[in-house]
């Protein structure tokens, strides 16, 4: 699989990328071509019609698949990850219509829990209430990918009057559902063509069936076991990027000649290049440290995905830094390859938490067991 998918990151998915970034759109046949190839369901079990590769062996899959264009990684991280925040509370009939046709690609479901007025976590402010068998959803969502397209919102809001993360549901939302708004942010700096979008509800109906797990679990379903190995992956992605930058830097050294000699025979060039390959591999190999201690079911797991994911981000903007200024001035411009890497790379400080919020987690687990 791994010289399949190296073949169709340098081959199709170059073509699909330079559509992409000449259309700034995500083609829905790109979907259908990742779908029909058994690229969304790598991660998922075999008995939910997955392929079951483990979850260290997936990663070596996402490193490549990260060497494309960023809406592509987006795809094929997201959809082989979404089903396990939903499969660990969801009822055998949530199962049969969320989570394996989601795994099957027959229906897309967006993540949404930011706010633009709150922070991503215990003091979200979109709120339910509930009237017999159906909540009353209000209040707003932003940033959300796959947003417009989606078929539905996993949706973190609270019961009217909660706090704290007392209170909070995850709710499938349909994209279609009476009051709720839809707008495209479609202006991004990088990952372009991945739609995203700005959500506001104000009373939409939602069937108390379509919540998963219990009343107060809102959060535990969108930060508790899913969010280790997602940030993992996230970690990962990180990796293949700067993969691709430091692949374009050395080609690039190659064959610029100044002042008589190749870039690549300057020292100056040489020891860029010698001190990304090893800030690369440091990270890949912290990664995939982490991806075995969750694997194995190890507690420090946990703290372990936000040190790989810190680790893996700083990694990438030194990696693309370099990678950039030796391709000189050029570099700044489009088409060159160099440049969307550059842009896209600085997406991933935010996705699955910043580095400010990594930290935050570091912390708070060594200081809890010092003081224990
Ligand atoms: C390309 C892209 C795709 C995204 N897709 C999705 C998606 O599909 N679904 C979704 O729900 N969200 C999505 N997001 C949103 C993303 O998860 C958030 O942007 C991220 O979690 C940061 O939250 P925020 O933007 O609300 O920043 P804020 O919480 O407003 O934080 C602003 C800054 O302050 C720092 N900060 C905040 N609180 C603290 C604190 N307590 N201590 C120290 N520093 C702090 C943050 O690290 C950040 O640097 C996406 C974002 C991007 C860029």
């Amino acid at each position: 699989m791994k010289a399949e998918i190296a073949a169709y990151v340098a081959g199709p998915a170059e073509a699909w990328a330079a559509q992409i970034e000449r259309e700034r759109r995500v083609p829905i046949e790109l979907w259908e071509d990742l779908r029909a190839r058994g690229y969304l369901s790598l991660a998922a079990p075999v008995t939910y019609g997955g392929m079951g590769i483990p979850f260290t062996r997936y990663l070596e899959l996402v490193e490549l698949f990260s060497m494309s264009h960023a809406s592509i990684r987006m795809i094929v991280h997201v959809v082989n990850g979404t089903w396990r925040a939903m499969d660990r509370f969801a009822s055998e009939e949530q199962r049969r219509t969320f989570v394996v046709p989601s795994i099957r690609g027959e229906l897309k479901i967006a993540f949404t829990l930011t706010e633009p007025t709150a922070g991503s976590g215990a003091d979200l402010r979109c709120s339910v209430t509930r009237e017999g068998d159906t909540y009353y959803l209000s209040g707003e969502k932003h940033l959300i990918t796959f947003g417009t397209i989606c078929d539905y919102w996993l949706l973190f809001a609270r019961l009217a009057g909660t706090r704290g993360a007392d209170g909070t549901v995850a709710l499938l939302v349909a994209r279609n559902s009476p009051g709720a708004t839809v707008i495209a942010m479609d202006e991004s700096m990088g990952v372009r063509g991945t739609d995203h979008a700005r959500l506001s509800f104000d009373r939409a109906a939602v069937p108390v069936a379509n919540r998963l797990g219990d009343e107060g679990q809102g959060l535990e379903i969108a930060l508790g076991g899913f969010l280790t190995p997602s940030r993992i992956s996230v970690a990962m992605s990180c990796v293949g990027l700067a993969r691709r930058a430091h692949e374009l830097a050395i080609s690039y050294a190659g064959k610029r000649e100044t002042f008589g000699k190749t870039l690549a025979q300057r020292q100056a060039i040489r020891f860029m290049i010698a001190e990304n390959a090893t800030d690369i591999e440091a990270a890949r190999q912290l990664v995939l440290h982490a991806a075995r201690r969750w694997e194995a079911g190890d507690a420090e797991a946990a703290m372990l995905s936000s040190m790989s994911k810190l680790q893996a981000v700083d990694m990438l903007a030194r990696v693309t830094d370099k990678a950039l200024q030796i391709h000189g001035g050029i570099g700044f411009w489009q088409p060159n390859a160099i440049e969307r890497v550059y842009r896209d790379a600085r997406a991933q400080r935010f996705e699955e938490g910043t580095n400010e919020i990594q930290k935050t987690v570091i912390a708070r687990e060594l200081l809890g067991r010092a003081n224990a």
